[in-house]
């Protein structure tokens, strides 16, 4: 079973039902590198001033760094580091526009552009996808670790296995179910997800070995900015990852009112272009790989912006130095 058809059809369905962001394969921890499926982000009442500033994701040592609207600062000071991965933030949110640049006498002076909005995102949903329940892997241990963080307002599980009492005992109980048909793009919810609480503790179960468990307690401080930096991941990313590939076989599929998806009339099925395409797969055919724009297709079907104006804010006098 095709994991990856799966989600992708399970994203053109959130994207059609969900008023906000959809994004897919985004870190959803503190060290423990869970990686979560699919992710559905509210927008909160400062989306649009978020959308206004830039299409990509604002690095989170940008926003975390000192550097503030309206008063110059040396670039070195307000990231209290000159390490490459504080130059590398630096430079990103130059270039996007969060911040905006000047040199005087040799030193390099950042401010930002505009203020940033943290209200901008609001509930954060993550769904584990297992369209196959009968090789459920690491499901468990996955969804466990997700409810003990309590990172996320609400964990779904997503399949399209027919769910047993079995199959729902076996799975934490503030694990949402639902049954999805990508050949329909039907939901159906087998039980509703308990909320849990983003704004408490959590604890992130780091390693397991028999007779130890190694956790870290994680505050509520660190779970918003991992939060902040989820959905500005998520932000950036959306979910039209794939390049549609240079093959005959190709073709764009619609589901859920997008065409986006990439169906392999030689495999009967939507593939995922950056693992089963290219040269040595034996169906594949030369050719130019299908007209599509996913940018476009996402600004038509989301509250993203493709192509802000961008707003820089007025800083007459504010010209200060330290
Ligand atoms: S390369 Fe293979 S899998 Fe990919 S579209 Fe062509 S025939 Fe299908």
């Amino acid at each position: 079973m095709c994991e990856f058809g799966f989600e992708v059809s399970l994203c053109t369905w959130l994207e059609r039902h969900c008023p906000g962001i959809v994004s897919r394969q985004l870190g959803a921890s503190s060290e423990g590198g869970r990686v979560i499926d699919i992710v559905a982000i509210e927008p909160g009442p400062d989306f649009g001033a978020r959308a206004a500033i830039s299409p990509r994701a604002i690095p989170d040592r940008a926003i975390e760094s000192s550097v503030g609207v309206g008063r110059w600062r040396h670039w070195k000071e307000a990231f209290a580091s000159d390490s490459e991965w504080a130059r590398e933030a630096c430079e990103a949110a130059i270039e996007i526009g969060f911040f905006e640049r000047t040199r005087r006498g040799g030193r390099e002076y950042v401010r930002q552009a505009t203020r940033y909005p943290a209200e901008w995102f609001g509930s954060i949903v993550g769904i584990e996808n297992k369209p196959d329940l009968g090789s459920p892997g690491d499901l468990d241990r996955q969804l466990r670790i997700d409810v003990s963080l309590g990172l996320l307002d609400e964990v779904i599980l997503a399949t399209e296995s027919y769910v047993t009492r079995a199959h729902l005992n076996r799975i934490p109980a503030e694990v949402g179910v639902w049954r999805y048909d990508r050949e329909s793009a039907d939901r159906e919810v087998i039980r509703e997800a308990t909320p849990l609480g983003p704004t408490d503790y959590g604890v992130e179960v780091l390693d397991r070995v028999p007779g130890r468990t190694e956790i870290e307690i994680v505050p509520p401080a660190r779970k918003a900015r991992l939060r902040r930096r989820l959905a500005e991941r998520a932000y950036g990313k959306g979910w039209r990852t794939y390049a549609f590939p240079s093959c005959a076989q190709v073709e764009t599929r619609e589901s859920a009112g997008t065409t986006s998806l990439p169906y392999c009339r030689w495999k009967g099925r939507t593939v995922q272009p950056a693992t089963e395409c290219g040269p040595d797969c034996s169906g594949h055919e030369p050719a130019d790989a299908p007209d599509v724009d996913p940018e476009a297709e996402r600004e038509r079907r989301t509250p993203w912006v493709r192509d802000p104006e961008g707003r820089v804010q007025e800083q007459a006098g504010l010209d200060r130095f330290e």
